[in-house]
């Protein structure tokens, strides 16, 4: 199960460049920085996208090395094709939407509604953040709709804690050295921007993605087989026009025409510096 977890990691190594520089765009942006390696990590295939994928674009656009990790292949995510057929399908989409914007794309094999926050799988998470060797998480929201999210959340915050101490060994049988410091960590809105209740969760800030938003609707359509799927278990209309609409949504509050949302982490011993937002400059407006 987890060769193929491997096999992206160490061909992911040559998309990193470290200690590179970079001159960003426009506005506020024009400083030069160092050229950051960001995980977006989430549960499923299709989730970083919905989520985040225009501020993935963004920062792929300023240059930063992007990976884009699912903890799943999305096996139940189909009533016509088997779990390994849709997973096959599943990690092919995973893959060209990431490529859209120059990402890498790694998936972590567990099964979908299966993702529980024990030893084996933080071993699992701790060794994609010491191969990825990432300064910036995005990850999910610790409350939202589905079991898998909150699970996920919950692993990459205490990955992050973990992958740090030299002591906390993996397992692995060629196991990456611990990072130097805990990476700044985010979550992304849950879906929808509620709690399994339907209490608002407000993010404390929202990127505008207006630049990046056709990139973003492009990265999603990858994942066609979901059409049906959704339409089918979760009623949704289309599953394009649902996240375009929801990214309008959340941008509007923000006065921008299609945003993200997200909230930093603040937990002792995490990063307190705004690290996304500075990265990101005047595209980035207070949430409400
Ligand atoms: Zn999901």
């Amino acid at each position: 199960m987890r060769e193929s977890v491997q096999y992206a990691l160490d061909n992911h190594d040559e998309a990193c460049r470290p200690g590179e520089f970079m001159r960003t765009g426009s506005s506020n942006m024009g400083q030069r920085m160092d050229t950051m390696r960001v995980l977006a990590i989430h549960a499923h295939p299709d989730d970083v996208e919905i989520l985040a994928g225009g501020t993935m674009a963004l920062l792929a656009g300023l240059g930063h090395a992007i990976t884009i990790a699912t903890f799943t292949a999305g096996d139940c995510g189909s009533a016509e094709l088997g779990p390994e057929e849709i997973a096959d399908v599943r990690r092919g989409e995973a893959a060209r939407s990431a490529a859209r914007i120059g990402a890498t794309y790694v998936c972590l094999e567990m099964r979908d509604l299966a993702i529980f926050n024990d030893g084996p799988s933080r071993r699992l998470v701790v060794e994609v953040l010491r191969k990825t060797r990432p300064q910036l998480v995005l990850t999910s929201s610790p409350v939202d709709y589905l079991c898998d999210h909150e699970a996920a959340s919950a692993l990459v915050r205490d990955a992050c804690f973990a992958a740090p101490a030299p002591n906390y060994h993996t397992g692995a049988a060629d196991p990456a050295p611990s990072l130097g410091a805990i990476p700044h960590l985010y979550w992304m809105d849950p879906v929808g921007g509620e709690d399994r209740e339907g209490l608002p969760v407000a993010p404390d800030f929202v990127v505008n993605v207006a630049g990046t938003f056709a990139r973003k609707r492009e990265m999603l359509s990858e994942h066609s087989s979901q059409r049906e799927w959704l339409r089918r278990h979760h009623g949704t209309d289309d599953y394009l026009d649902t996240m375009e609409r929801w990214t309008e949504e959340r941008g509007r509050r923000a006065g921008f025409s299609h945003g993200e949302g997200f909230r930093q982490y603040r937990g002792h011993p995490y990063p307190q510096s705004p690290l996304l937002q500075e990265l990101l400059g005047d595209l980035v407006a207070r949430g409400r």
